[in-house]
């Protein structure tokens, strides 16, 4: 079990204004920022970062809406950090998330919905260090 996960503020979700109150509801769930970026997106970036869902019918529009505007990148630190934010982010299609989870409260839709979370340890630390080259300093 390992105790970071990575997190994208989605561009939704950043042009609606929910940066601070999203950064805010995971602090307060006890998530602890060892790294953050808000930076905007190269469609290659955007294309690489999910790169496995390349085969995906919904692949092209989700690298078109990551690259729509900024978004917010950060890596996360907690016990059970990737379990504990999945869910603390809830179901990918906001319909589906559970009442108080970040996606029920800012989502817009299954493609703009807020936020990222990793879905494995593996994929976590892989995430991670495409964004950011230095966690182990915080
Ligand atoms: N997505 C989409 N349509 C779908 C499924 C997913 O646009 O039918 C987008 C959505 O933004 C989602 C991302 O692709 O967050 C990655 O999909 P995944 O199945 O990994 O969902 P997640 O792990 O983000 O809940
Ligand atoms: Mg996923």
């Amino acid at each position: 079990m390992s105790n970071i996960t990575f997190t994208m503020i989605k561009p939704d979700a950043v042009a609606n204004g929910h940066t601070g109150k999203i950064l805010d509801h995971m602090i307060q769930n006890g998530f602890k920022i060892k790294a953050m970026k808000y930076i905007w997106l190269t469609e290659e970036q955007a294309g690489k970062f999910y790169a496995v869902h390349a085969e995906r019918p919904f692949y092209k529009d989700l690298v078109s809406f990551m690259t729509s505007g900024p978004i917010v990148a950060a890596s996360l630190e907690k016990a059970n950090a990737v379990g504990d934010f999945r869910k603390l982010i809830g179901a990918t299609n906001p319909k589906d998330a559970e009442t108080g989870t970040i996606r029920n409260l800012y989502a817009e839709s299954i493609e703009a919905n807020a936020v990222h979370g990793s879905d494995s340890d593996e994929n976590a630390q892989i995430e991670s260090s495409f964004f950011f080259s230095q966690l182990e300093r915080f």
